[in-house]
């Protein structure tokens, strides 16, 4: 440890200090000091003496021991390279009893399975992600209430201890990324005096026994996540417990044994090695972090290191523990920058975790913490924009060197009269701004043709459910609607509807009932409710009959003029003439979520015509077209970059809303929020116990879905109303299944966001939860036998895939989900017996990027292109000349006239091979 930081700490070592193996000197000795105790590594049964001497101890890569009644006779029971390491551990955290287990969880998994139903936990508010997620499990699985609080403040703890109920208090410190600090020594004494059962458990990892011990504070249990400072090198996973109770030691000894989740002999020899250097190395990471957090604090970032003058409850980390570790974290008020600095970084590798010999850098929020959903983050104040930095040992000038390029590199700092100093958020806000903005020629938006697209969606789970409170998933499909306008020279407007009846319909822009528009102002949004007396103007003076259009239509329509009618604001002369056509290779009324991709397209093609939204220009520095950042083609949800502004997406969300509100009425904003934003999102309905709103799936990872078109037209209002009906008749029943509905949405959504899952175990989850999920919608009797026939079919033998309706109409349409390794064969073979069924099958990929425009600039154009060529990106031009780049393509162009004519199984990939688009 640093010896300037040393001297804050009153607590000297005063360890017992063990007879060495080697020949005692006759003279009475002080105390071993921490670092010697950690290198010096005894028999724990001195009448065991090691037959060769052997300096270091060997490993027992056994399972099993000859003869009856000897100390060892299976590896799970014990195994004596574990016993070194349990007897080693034990001494260097001031414990009797100590047990190596598999990893830190395990470790944790271990201490609550003390627990029983009907027990309750207060944890704390800023734990581990990990924690977090098995406290949940043990929540909803096992009937132990969990209070998470904010333990920082001792007293907040007192209104949640019950006797009698109360079994464990569970504390981590500091906390992780925040540093928050905890008093372990006065939360212990209140836990005790006035809940005497229950266990004081601390999460140590941070601090490793080096630096802190809390059983010295009243603490009953304590486990580190061994992976971290006490192996320190990153090449072992292992958890360590420690106690000084006998009854509590029997039980989790008798759990281990159990279960057989302790320490392999091979990693235990492994954390043997790492423990004997573990003084060494942290007193080096943690002398190197105080320099980098004074670094980082002078230069102005919100700074959080229990080192650092300020940081709330620093007199109490100091009182407790030895030292201030070697884990710090950063603000720099700007998520992206944030990202850019991570991105730029050479020497801190980009990896969750620490306590590495190597320095690492992270964005909690996306990578350890990104299995908390985001508004729960924001409840405990977790910055989306934190940096966290874990400090290795290597030299402390090459770190800070490193960080101090990254920074300026991403523009987080500047050079000025010789030193670095920060560039103020503002100033950045405002560069960005600046590139958000076109230089912007209203004419120039209105005369040229804007092509643009929007997913549909699927429901992945909780559909039904959702009307009554429980959290719904939906995910964007690669099944779009396009749009393209051109421009008219004749003052009329026009759209034509491919998909709907292929209908087409024009008007003269003054006869539209303008007297009775009144249309929103740029800047403002629309109100709530939808203008009833524009709606009646145009159904009555601007449509004919519903009933003399073809089905759909007559929406479709009075949603484009609503539309048209509430955005031109501008007078008589500039209001745009334009012909607008719409096709979509998502199946129109299935379910998918066409109305609110169609929404979307009308409000982005607007909103561009009317220059309220664009493009951003040309990036200002010329990159390689092949450059992972070149801006032509970001999907925001995956790259964390987006290409359209992010206040323009929202202001098409708006307005999407809008046009779904004209052709559903009570939407819930889900469909055209996925259709614009892509990626999934999860929602809740308002007027219910759980919290509302709708979240973002943060690090959904694109899946492969069968979507199979039962082609049974199905009347959704009268399906939803027969399931309000059964929760009346029976609502035990039902709210059982609702319930149960929620388990099912919750852990998908974890699963989903947990950055640890392996793919496979990610898709093997949602496979079962998709069949539970289908069980409990027939349940509510909103299967048909259509669907079942498509679930059996998929559900057979080779395929062995999971099936379940999807969307509120009960499912006119079923999602399969298709594995990754899924044989191709198998799935042409899987299609045609699905075709032969008189069923629609389609290909997807589910959580994509959201809406998309396709570049105006010429150079991002493949004007000629045929289906074999490949795609080649064109050279992207500089700032200078970017102008003349601007393609101005008129109403007879090419690209108009191959809209309507492409065939449609080619559409798709026509669409997209046109050039860059430019996605939300
Ligand atoms: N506790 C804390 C504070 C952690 O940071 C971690 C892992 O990151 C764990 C527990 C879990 O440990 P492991 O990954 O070894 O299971």
């Amino acid at each position: 440890m640093d010896t300037s930081n040393k001297a804050q700490f009153a607590t000297r070592y005063d360890l017992p200090t063990p007879e060495p193996d080697s020949p005692s000197l006759s003279r009475s000795r002080k105390p071993y000091a921490f670092s010697t105790l950690c290198a010096t590594v005894e028999n724990p049964d001195s009448s065991h003496k090691d037959q060769h001497g052997s300096s270091s101890v060997p490993i027992y890569q056994t399972a099993t021991f000859k003869g009856v009644g000897g100390e060892y006779d299976y590896s799970r029971s014990g195994n004596p390279t574990r016993t070194h390491l349990e007897h080693h551990i034990a001494k260097i955290s001031s414990a009797q009893h100590a047990f190596a287990v598999s990893s830190g969880m395990a470790a944790l998994d271990i201490i609550t399975r003390l627990l029983k139903p009907g027990s309750e936990v207060i944890a704390g508010d800023d734990i581990y992600g990990g924690t977090n997620r098995l406290l949940t499990y043990i929540r909803t699985h096992m009937g132990v209430t969990v209070h998470h609080i904010d333990t920082t403040k001792t007293e907040s703890i007192i209104p949640y201890l019950k006797p009698g109920k109360t079994a464990m208090v569970l504390l981590e410190t500091p906390t992780n990324p925040l540093l928050k600090i905890i008093d372990i020594a006065s939360i212990s004494a209140t836990v005790k005096e006035r809940c005497e059962d229950a266990v004081v458990v601390v999460d140590n990892t941070m601090m490793s026994p080096y630096l802190q011990r809390p059983l010295e504070h009243g603490a009953d249990i304590v486990y580190d996540s061994a992976t971290k400072y006490l192996s320190g090198h990153h090449d072992l996973m292992a958890g360590v417990i420690t106690c000084n109770r006998d009854d509590l030691a029997q039980q989790m000894a008798f759990i281990i044994n159990s279960v057989g989740n302790a320490l392999t002999p091979f990693d235990s020899f492994l954390l043997l090695r790492g423990i004997k250097t573990l003084a060494v190395r942290m007193d080096r990471q943690q002398s190197s972090a105080m320099l980098v957090a004074q670094m980082l604090s002078k230069l102005g970032f919100v700074t959080h290191y229990p080192g650092l003058p300020g940081h709330p409850n620093k007199e109490v980390h100091e009182r407790v523990a030895d030292g201030y570790g070697a884990v710090l974290s950063f603000e720099t008020g700007d998520k992206e920058l944030s990202e850019r600095i991570v991105g730029a970084t050479r020497l801190w590798g980009i990896s969750v975790s620490f306590g590495c010999v190597n320095s690492l850098i992270s964005m909690p929020c996306v990578m350890s913490h990104a299995s908390i959903d985001p508004a729960t983050r924001a409840e405990r104040g977790l910055p989306e924009d934190v940096i966290r930095l874990c400090v290795g040992i290597e030299d402390p000038s090459d770190l800070l060197d490193d960080l101090q390029h990254a920074l300026l590199e991403a523009g987080a700092i500047t050079i000025a009269a010789n030193d670095f100093v920060r560039i103020p958020n503002a100033v950045n806000k405002a560069v960005e701004k600046l590139a958000d903005m076109q230089p912007r020629d209203d004419n120039l938006d209105r005369n040229r043709e804007w092509f643009v697209s929007a997913p549909g969606k699927v429901i992945l789970f909780g559909e039904h459910a959702v009307v009554h409170g429980v959290t719904a998933v939906a995910a964007s499909v690669d099944l779009r609607c396009y749009a393209l306008s051109s421009p008219r020279n004749d003052k009329k407007i026009s759209v034509r509807l491919t998909n709907v009846g292929d209908h087409y319909h024009e008007w003269n822009i003054d006869d539209l009932p303008w007297d009775a528009a009144s249309p929103v102002p740029p800047g403002e949004a629309h109100a709530d409710t939808l203008d009833q007396h524009l709606l009646d103007a145009i159904v009555q003076r601007s449509l004919p009959p519903a009933d003399d259009l073809p089905p759909k239509t007559h929406g479709a329509l009075l949603a484009f003029l609503y539309m048209y009618m509430s955005i031109s604001h501008t007078g008589p002369d500039q209001r745009p003439s334009f012909h607008f056509q719409v096709r979509s290779t998502l199946p129109v009324g299935a379910g998918l979520g066409s109305s609110a991709a169609y929404s979307t397209c009308i409000a982005t093609v607007l909103l561009l015509l009317n220059a309220r939204i664009g493009v951003p220009p040309l990036p200002a520095r010329s990159r390689s077209p092949a450059a992972p950042d070149d801006p032509g083609h970001i999907h925001v949800s995956h790259q964390g970059r987006r290409a359209i502004a992010k206040d323009s997406a929202e202001e098409v969300n708006r307005w999407a809303f809008v046009s779904e509100k004209v052709l559903h009425g009570n939407p819930s904003g889900v469909d055209n929020s996925v259709s614009v934003f892509g990626g999934a999102l999860a929602y809740t309905r308002p007027g219910f116990a759980r919290k509302s709103g709708m979240d973002a799936i943060q690090g959904f990872k694109s899946l492969k879905f069968l979507l199979v078109d039962s082609k049974i037209p199905r009347d959704t209002k009268k399906i939803v109303a027969g399931v309000a009906a059964k929760k009346m008749e029976e609502p035990e029943v039902v709210q059982k299944l609702l319930d149960a509905i929620q388990s099912i949405v919750d852990e998908a959504r974890r699963a989903l966001a947990d950055p640890e899952l392996s793919r496979a175990d990610l898709l093997l989850a949602l496979s079962k939860l998709i069949d539970e999920n289908h069980a409990h919608l027939i349940s509510l009797g909103v299967s048909h036998e259509a669907l079942e026939a498509i679930r059996r079919k998929t559900a057979a033998q080779p395929y062995e895939l999971s099936t379940k309706l999807t969307g509120a109409g009960g499912g006119g349409c079923a999602v399969t989900l298709v594995p990754d390794d899924f044989r191709p064969e198998h799935l042409q073979e899987l299609i045609a017996a699905l075709i032969a069924d008189d069923f629609q099958p389609y290909v997807t990929a589910v959580g994509g990027s959201g809406a998309g425009i396709l570049s105006p600039y010429k150079v991002h154009r493949n004007v000629v292109h045929k289906k074999e060529d490949p795609i080649t990106p064109p050279e992207t031009p500089t700032p200078e000349d970017s102008a003349e780049h601007l393609a101005f393509i008129g109403s007879d162009s090419q690209l108009t006239s191959e809209f309507s004519s492409t065939p449609h199984e080619d559409f798709a990939h026509w669409a997209e091979s046109q050039g860059r688009w430019m996605y939300v």
